[in-house]
C-alpha cells in the first residue's frame, strides 16, 4: 500500500466505507493468524522512570507519581500465577528504571524460564545492545518497544533527549538478536497528521515488526499535555485494520488503552484485525500506580477480564489459543 492509499483508508468516513475496511481485515487475520485468540499476562514491576516522555503519567518530572518497585520474587511469583491462568507468555514492563541492572534483569528472566517455562516478553524500554544479547541469552523471547510515532520532529519534540533513530536502532538491534519484535504507535498525539500515521505504517512494514502496539494518546493531567484532546477511538480502529491488511500475519492486541476511551471498541478490534489480548497481572495497589494514562489503573484485573472477554469471544467464533502463539520468524 502507497501513502496515499493508506491516507485514503484512514480518512474513510461513510459507515458502510468504514465496515468494509473492518471486514477486510478480519478476514487477511482468518486466513494469516487463524481464529485463535492468544492471552499475553502482562506485570508491570516498577513504575520508576529516568525519561521524560511528555505524554506519559510515569515521566520523572511527575513529582506526585507514587514509586513502586516489586522485589525479584514477587515478579516470578506473578509470573506463576500467569501460568496457572492458560497465559503461555508473561509480557514484563516497566519505566525505565536502571535500578534493575543488566545481571538483575538477566537473573529474574532465567528464574521464570527454569520455573515456568513460559514465553517471555520484556517491555522496559531502551537499553545497550549488550544487554539485549544478555536477555535473549538468559531466555527472552520478544520485546515490545513502540515507536510512537514515525514523525521524527514529533519524535524529539515528545521525547526530549531522545530520537527517533536511536529508537529504530534499538529495534535494529533487538531483530538482529532473533527477538520477536514489537513496534507501535500512539494514535491523537498533539500535532500528529493523517500522513504521519501512514508514515508509521510504512515504517512498522520496512522494519518487519511481528507484534504491533497501537492504542490512542489519553492525556495526563500530571504531564504537559495534560490539556490536550486524547485519540479517536475509530481512527485507532481503522490504523490497527490497515496495518493487519499490510503486515497480514503478525500479533496484533487490542489494546489497554483502547478499552479506557472505549470498552465496545476493545472488543470491535477483534472483529477488525487483533488476535492478542493482555490481561494485567500487576496486583491493585501496583496497578494503580502504575498510572500512565487516567483510567490506567481501574481497568479490570486479570480474572476479572478474562471472564468478561471470554463469553464475547465464544459469541464471535474465537478461542483462546493453547501454547504461545508466536509469529514465525521470516529472515
Ligand atoms: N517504558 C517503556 C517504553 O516506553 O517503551 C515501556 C512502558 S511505557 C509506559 C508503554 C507504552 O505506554 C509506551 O510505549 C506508550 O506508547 C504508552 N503510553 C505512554 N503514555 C501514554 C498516554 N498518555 N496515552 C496512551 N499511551 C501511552
Ligand atoms: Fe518512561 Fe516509557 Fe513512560 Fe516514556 S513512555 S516516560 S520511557 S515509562
Amino acid at each position: 500500500m502507497s501513502r496515499d492509499e493508506i491516507i485514503r483508508l484512514l480518512i474513510l468516513d461513510t459507515p458502510a466505507d468504514i465496515e468494509g475496511l473492518f471486514k477486510a481485515a478480519d478476514r487477511v487475520r482468518k486466513e494469516c493468524v487463524g481464529n485463535d485468540i492468544f492471552l499475553r499476562g502482562i506485570i508491570e514491576f516498577s513504575n520508576y522512570c529516568r525519561n521524560n516522555c511528555l505524554y506519559c503519567g510515569l515521566r520523572r518530572d511527575n513529582l506526585l507519581a507514587q514509586r513502586y518497585r516489586m522485589e525479584d520474587d514477587e515478579i516470578l511469583d506473578l509470573a506463576k500465577a500467569i501460568q496457572a491462568r492458560a497465559c503461555s507468555t508473561v509480557v514484563l514492563q516497566s519505566g525505565e528504571d536502571p535500578h534493575y541492572t543488566g545481571d538483575r534483569m538477566r537473573r529474574i528472566i532465567g528464574k521464570i524460564k527454569d520455573e515456568t517455562g513460559l514465553a517471555i516478553t520484556l517491555s522496559i524500554g531502551q537499553r545497550p545492545y549488550e544487554d539485549y544479547k544478555a536477555f535473549r541469552e538468559a531466555g527472552a523471547d520478544r520485546y515490545l518497544l513502540r515507536h510512537e510515532t514515525a514523525n521524527p520532529n514529533l519524535y524529539a519534540n515528545l521525547c526530549p533527549g531522545r530520537t527517533l533513530g536511536e529508537r529504530t536502532q534499538c529495534l535494529e538491534w533487538l531483530n538482529d538478536l532473533d527477538y520477536e519484535v514489537g513496534m507501535g504507535c500512539m494514535v491523537g498525539l498533539p500535532g500528529q497528521t493523517a500522513e504521519d500515521l501512514a508514515d508509521d505504517v510504512l515504517l512498522i512494514k520496512e522494519l518487519g515488526a511481528d507484534m504491533i502496539g497501537i492504542g490512542p494518546f489519553i492525556p495526563h493531567g500530571q504531564t504537559p499535555l495534560n490539556d490536550r484532546k486524547p485519540g479517536n477511538a475509530l481512527l485507532v480502529l481503522k490504523m490497527l485494520a490497515i496495518i493487519r491488511l499490510v503486515t497480514r500475519d503478525t500479533n496484533i492486541p487490542s489494546t489497554t488503552a483502547l478499552g479506557v476511551l472505549d470498552d465496545q471498541c476493545r472488543k470491535k478490534a477483534f472483529e477488525a484485525g487483533a488476535n492478542i489480548f493482555m490481561p494485567v497481572f500487576t496486583p491493585g495497589d501496583y496497578a494503580r500506580r502504575y498510572d500512565i494514562y487516567p483510567g490506567k489503573g481501574n481497568v479490570k484485573k486479570a480474572d476479572g477480564a478474562i471472564l468478561d472477554f471470554k463469553g464475547f469471544f465464544d459469541s464471535i467464533g474465537r478461542p483462546i489459543g493453547e501454547g504461545p502463539g508466536g509469529r514465525r520468524r521470516h529472515k
